[in-house]
């Protein structure tokens, strides 16, 4: 009986660019075939010539219409190949089409179901590599490189069999330049090789320094007096400088020779003095020589290309590999249909809920809370006790390591996202405006909201005014038109909020961003908008917190103490501490029993 091979066993891994091609890859299967057919009649032509040159020393009735023939094969085969070869970019440009749509549609999918946390701990810019950059590399690839390589690997390979064919011997002779250049090269890339890390470490410190050196200007301008580039930036540069000399001097010299070589009249050369010296031999006839003349220089062209195509492979493999991590992003979990329930009432409970950003700290611990329907929580502690986080844990930013939370009474695990959002509202300290009318950044949430619907939400944010001042009103677009401070931005996530009418509002320092005469907009905005509603608030500022029904003091992810103002006044806990101390001072941080 036979046993099975444990290595036949094992799942096939596959490279990230088959598995990002795999919609496309018959299609471009079909490109690459039909290149290298079109490529192979391309050449016929030339055969034909040293057909012809036969011909016209032949017997002179017989040849004149041979060679009519002749020349009318050579043609229809030049005009089919040329066919075939647009025919194949024709259909890998389609097939690039088709991938680029079905990426970036499969891209939005999978980040519409990530975890919004996930968002905040990436810069756009990594998105926005995969989503552009990376699909735009990933195009030379589908709609270029399998084309090319038909059309190099058609021509190379009927060249040869032709060149076999006729004399093995002046083949192999008028391939040997060809031969060299590759040594060569080889030659070139182990000369550079020891090199090649302080030449990468000399780009990658570039780019950090022009990032700090940009990031910074206006401090170096403002301390220094001049925007003159800061010594890391200068130091930066000279050891490009220099990593780049020496990355480049080993290279020239093989280099040179490599490139010579592959030079189509080098090849003409060997032709001509090898086809030469065989002919005198009495090894082959004078006229034998013509095609080597005509087609062994052509395949230096073919050659240089599928060189230079690898160099594109290396690109699309580390775009593909970028664009495959972001698609196995890890999602939140949904609930099954199953599963999925209706909150009852708008109560909200913390279970025993920890959480952590990474295996080694946990940032909260054991956190229970309950939040009745109309009241106002105000957290309060230390920057870094984990305010935020435990915000973010309502709003399924991530979810929790261990416990859970309820909204009147089923884990919000089970409650469909849409549906999640329609009972909790949140604004917060980082306000995301799309580039959309105004209008329609206030309607994010429920665009079927009406024109009277938008004005109202925009007048309980206190921002319908600011808003009539644009130059075309609710119409003007975010970034163009409508430049609007950190404030008003506030205000305008507030509307948004209010357009939705969530029965739970979360609040994170909602007026961070604010000057004095907005905050008081704000604050006015938030009162209005929050009457009636349960309340969470992350209170950067005691003051606005005392009148909450009930404080949450934080320390280090523990809830230390629990109460209203008065009460955790009279504790003398934490709480009177930070009250004493007028505000969160870190520098203040000590151990306190809590009440
Ligand atoms: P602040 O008042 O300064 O905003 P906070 O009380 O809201 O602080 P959190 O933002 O919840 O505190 O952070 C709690 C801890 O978790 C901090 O130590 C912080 O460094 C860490 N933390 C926050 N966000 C992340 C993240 N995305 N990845 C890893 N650690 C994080």
């Amino acid at each position: 009986m036979e046993t099975p091979d444990p290595a036949s066993a094992k799942p096939k891994v596959r490279g990230p660019i088959s598995q990002l091609l795999k919609p496309v890859r018959g299609r471009l299967i079909i490109a690459a075939m039909l290149a290298a057919v079109g490529a192979m009649l391309t050449l016929l032509p030339l055969a034909v010539i040293a057909h012809i040159a036969r011909l016209a020393l032949s017997d002179a009735d017989m040849a004149q219409t041979q060679v009519w023939w002749a020349v009318t094969v050579g043609l229809a085969s030049l005009c089919a190949g040329l066919l075939l070869i647009a025919a194949s970019e024709l259909l890998a440009h389609l097939a690039d089409n088709r991938l680029t749509h079905h990426l970036r549609v499969a891209i939005a999918q999978r980040l519409s179901r990530v975890p919004l946390g996930w968002f905040t701990s990436r810069a756009s810019g990594e998105v926005k590599q995969a989503m552009q950059d990376d699909i735009n590399t990933l195009h030379s690839l589908t709609a270029h490189f399998y084309t090319t390589l038909g059309r190099a690997g058609g021509a190379i390979l009927i060249a040869l069999i032709y060149l076999f064919a006729l004399d093995w011997r002046l083949a192999i002779v008028s391939l040997l330049p060809l031969g060299g250049f590759f040594l060569f090269f080889a030659r070139a890339m182990k000369a550079s090789e020891a090199n090649m890390q302080a030449f990468a470490a000399g780009m990658g410190r570039i780019d950090n320094a022009v990032v700090e050196f940009v990031n910074g200007i206006a401090v170096v301008k403002s301390f220094s007096g001049s925007a003159r580039a800061p010594r890391s930036y200068r130091d930066a540069v000279d050891a490009f400088a220099e990593a780049f000399v020496g990355f480049t001097r080993p290279l020239v010299a093989p280099m040179a020779n490599a490139n010579a070589l592959i030079a189509p009249v080098t090849v003409l050369g060997m032709v001509l003095v090898f086809g030469t010296v065989f002919v005198g031999l009495g090894w082959m006839e004078p006229l034998d020589v013509l095609p080597f003349a005509l087609v062994a220089p052509g395949l230096c062209g073919p050659l240089l290309l599928l060189h230079y195509i690898t160099h594109d492979l290396n690109h699309a493999t580390g775009a593909a590999r970028r664009v495959q991590t972001l698609l196995d992003t890890p999602v939140l979990e949904q609930p099954n249909p199953s599963e999925q329930a209706s909150p009852n009432g708008n109560e909200i409970r913390f279970e025993r809920v920890s959480y952590a950003y990474d295996a080694e700290r946990r940032v909260l611990a054991d956190v229970n809370l309950t939040l009745k329907p109309g009241t106002t929580t105000a957290i309060v502690g230390y920057s870094g006790a984990g305010k935020s986080t435990l915000a973010r844990l309502l709003l399924r930013f991530f979810d929790p390591t261990e416990g859970r939370i309820t909204l009147g009474g089923v884990d919000i695990r089970h409650i469909e996202s849409s549906s999640l959002y329609r009972h909790i509202g949140f604004v917060l300290q980082e306000v995301r405006l799309i580039h959309a009318s105004v209008r329609d950044n206030i309607a994010l949430g429920r665009p079927s909201a009406t024109r009277q619907e938008i004005e109202e939400a925009a007048r309980t944010a206190n921002i319908h005014e600011r808003i009539l001042a644009l130059p075309r009103g609710y119409d003007a677009v975010i970034g163009e038109d409508a430049q609007l401070s950190g404030g008003e931005q506030q205000r305008l996530s507030i509307a948004r909020a209010v357009l939705l009418d969530p029965p739970v509002l979360v609040l994170d320092e909602a007026t961070a961003a604010a000057d004095a005469e907005s905050e008081v907009a704000i604050q006015e905005a938030l009162s209005r908008f929050a009457e009636g509603r349960t309340l969470l608030v992350i209170a950067h500022r005691l003051d606005t917190v005392m009148h909450a029904d009930q404080i949450i003091v934080l320390d280090n992810g523990t809830v230390h103490e629990q109460g209203s103002h008065q009460q955790l006044l009279a504790c003398k806990g934490l709480y009177a501490r930070l009250w004493a101390q007028g505000g969160y001072t870190d520098s203040e941080q000590q151990a306190v029993p809590s009440c």
